[in-house]
């Protein structure tokens, strides 16, 4: 289970991976938690439409990607707060659809970072551990049927300091399409330029693995 901040924001942390998993046959869902209504320096873009284009262009990156299932919890984009509620949300999903790996946004970048990313990536946190797991949390979810569920694994995109890298030799080009996908979001960058930054950035990544492009994350495994 990807949980995203924004739409777009799970392509440029983890579209190659992604793309890797669903061609080895493994299940993603998407969990997006802003509508990414402010996504925008067009002054005659109104939010619902935005809002609208940007599912649209989620949903056909998820498609491209083999994304399973795309959940949109609409949250009004630069709203998000660490809340008892919005933790509820990613619990109910997470014992809905019991992943074994949950990536998201690194919340602890120093300095600059979206107040979005941060909170995305603590509040998942948290839901995995202690709450998705926890018998006593949720007495209601219980009675829905929404079981404990123990994560196994936690991929932290955006991280300063990355201790797991996955090859997206392979599948770069996918992530490109991808990303092509976010057209509202991509007005910045010429036709060859997000792929040049891209390319280059990967390749860093990849620095003494014996593949050339790389996705890297803080990986966290949960061993209880
Ligand atoms: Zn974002």
């Amino acid at each position: 289970m990807v949980v995203t901040p924004h739409p777009d924001d799970a392509e440029f942390g983890v579209a190659g991976t992604v793309a890797r998993w669903t061609s080895e046959g493994k299940d993603v869902i998407y969990t997006v938690c802003t509508n990414g209504d402010k996504g925008t320096s067009d002054p005659d873009m109104k939010p619902a439409e935005l809002v609208r284009i940007r599912e649209q262009e989620q949903l056909a990156a998820a498609r491209l990607l083999g994304v399973r299932d795309v959940i949109f919890l609409r949250h009004s984009d630069q709203a998000l707060e660490d809340t008892a509620e919005f933790r509820k949300e990613i619990v109910r999903l997470i014992r809905a659809y019991k992943p074994e790996t949950v990536v998201t946004a690194d919340p602890y970048r120093r300095h600059i970072w979206h107040r979005d990313h941060r909170i995305t990536g603590q509040v998942t946190l948290d839901a995995v551990f202690p709450f998705a797991r926890n018998l006593p949390s949720y007495p209601d979810l219980l009675g829905e049927g929404l079981q404990p569920h123990k994560v196994r694994e936690i991929l932290l995109w955006g991280a300063e300091e990355p201790n797991y890298r996955t090859d997206i030799t392979a599948t770069f080009d996918i992530k490109i399409a991808a990303l092509r996908c976010h057209k509202s979001q991509m007005s910045e960058y010429s036709s060859t330029a997000l792929e040049d930054r891209l390319r280059e950035r990967h390749k860093m990544l990849a620095q003494g693995e014996d593949y050339e492009l790389a996705e890297a994350f803080y990986r966290v495994e949960i061993l209880r």
